[in-house]
């Protein structure tokens, strides 16, 4: 028997539904905040995530499904999906006629060779948004506003764990006070941290491994090095956020794993206890220099991605009401042929009226399709018979009070429309 890859999963019966009812959320919730879906391919260049994600994340050099493709193209399958959108931002020109930012969402697969466990797979799905051409902190306010309202609205209390980065000359005065501070505590760190100690030291903060040290948690903090303009961002950024009533807290300690931030990051952490690493349910955060790295014109952008199989375990965890359909409206139900056809004729047009419908596809007796129609749930059932046809009649039953009226053919949608 052919088996699924370790590190993946099928979607199926009632997991199939609440994935449904979540990306159904989604949805909803980006159609008010005035995002538009945008689906990019799911491998690109690798390039593409060497020059974006960044050669000292563990995404790339430990995590990205990479192969040479029968025209010798490197090819990586996307690990994440900011690189994407970006490169499709520049490619398709969209910074010509920035009149308004650009807003997008995406919902979809992403590939990281990781150890898999609960809540961490090797194929995932990640939603997320990207808003490109604005450096306004309202902007960073909505971002995180969408993110926090995303988990309130499925009904999952969740804390916003904040921090700035600072820009540029304040990302730089930093990364020097933490090589200064390493140095000289380096052969007590892991292995990976002393490569991220020459290429990228914030990322020491980020790491699994010494995530407990004392070493870590006495490190130099951000905000001890945002320069007065940075500052006063971060401050504003709050302001919104208090305003916006958001619930969330400075977490000096939060670089996120990604080398491509630069002032605001965030992480969304619900409270769950025993839920351990996984209670991290999305973060992000602003990329103004990435558009410029992969030779675009200069343009800021912000952007956050959350995990929808993560939510999904939260959410389960939490006994969280899932939102799934429980009912049809009407189930069809016939004893022979010429029945068949009405019922065949019946449901197209039930079902293009709006309703949803079901019949018998296997033969059954009357007395099968009744519990069929149970299994269902369903709320009506039309039920055919050869004499009630030929006077353009059909028999409906409410499967809830058991009340039976005979509806002319002509006037059941209509009947139907009335009782549901
Ligand atoms: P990241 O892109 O690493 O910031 O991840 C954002 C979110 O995606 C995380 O908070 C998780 O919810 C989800 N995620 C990341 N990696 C995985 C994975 N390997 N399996 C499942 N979900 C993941």
């Amino acid at each position: 028997m052919i088996t699924k890859q370790k590190g993946t999963y099928d979607v199926v019966g009632m997991d199939a539904k609440k994935r449904k009812y979540v990306c159904d959320v989604i949805d909803a919730i980006c159609e008010k905040y005035n995002y538009t879906y945008i689906e990019t391919p799911i491998f690109e260049s690798s390039e593409l995530f060497h020059r974006s994600v960044g050669e000292s994340s563990d995404i790339v050099t430990k995590e990205t499904y990479d192969f040479v493709d029968r025209g010798e193209r490197n090819i990586t399958l996307r690990p994440e999906g900011t690189a994407g959108v970006v490169r499709s931002f520049i490619e398709n020109k969209m910074y010509g006629n920035l009149s308004e930012p650009v807003k997008v969402y995406y919902n979809g697969p992403m590939f990281r060779y990781e150890r898999p466990q609960s809540g961490r797979n090797r194929q995932f799905t990640q939603f997320g948004i990207e808003v490109i051409g604005t450096d306004d902190v309202m902007s960073d306010a909505e971002v995180i506003s969408l993110a926090y309202n995303t988990y309130k609205l499925l009904g999952i209390d969740v804390k916003v764990q904040l921090n700035s980065l600072g820009d540029n000359e304040s990302r730089d005065n930093y990364r020097k006070a933490l090589m200064e501070y390493f140095k000289p505590n380096i052969d007590s760190l892991c292995e990976d941290c002393k490569v991220r100690l020459e290429k990228n030291p914030l990322r020491i903060l980020d790491c699994k491994v010494d995530a407990n040290s004392d070493i870590l948690k006495n490190a130099p903090k951000t905000i001890d090095y945002l320069n007065e303009d940075s500052l006063n961002r971060f401050n504003k950024l709050q302001e919104y956020l208090d305003l916006m009533e958001i619930d969330y807290e400075v977490n000096t300690n939060l670089v996120r794993g990604l080398d491509y931030y630069n002032h605001t990051v965030f992480e969304i952490v619900a409270d769950i206890p025993d839920f351990g690493s996984q209670s991290v349910l999305g973060g992000g955060g602003r990329y103004n220099g990435l558009i410029e790295q992969l030779d675009g014109p200069s343009t800021p952008a912000i952007g956050f991605a959350m995990g929808l199989d993560r939510t999904i375990l939260a959410m389960e965890s939490l006994d969280v009401k899932f939102k799934v359909r429980e009912n049809i409206d009407i189930f069809i139900m016939y004893g022979n042929l010429d029945e068949k056809e009405t019922a065949c004729y019946l449901i197209q047009d039930l079902r293009m009226n709006g309703f949803v419908c079901e019949t018998d596809y296997m033969g059954k007796s009357f007395k099968n399709q009744f519990k069929s129609a149970d299994r269902f749930n369903s709320k009506f059932l039309v039920i055919l018979n050869s004499d009630d046809i030929k006077n353009y009649k059909v028999k409906v039953k409410d499967n809830e009070t058991k009340e039976e009226e005979l509806v002319s053919i002509n006037d059941l949608v209509d009947y139907l429309d009335m009782k549901l």
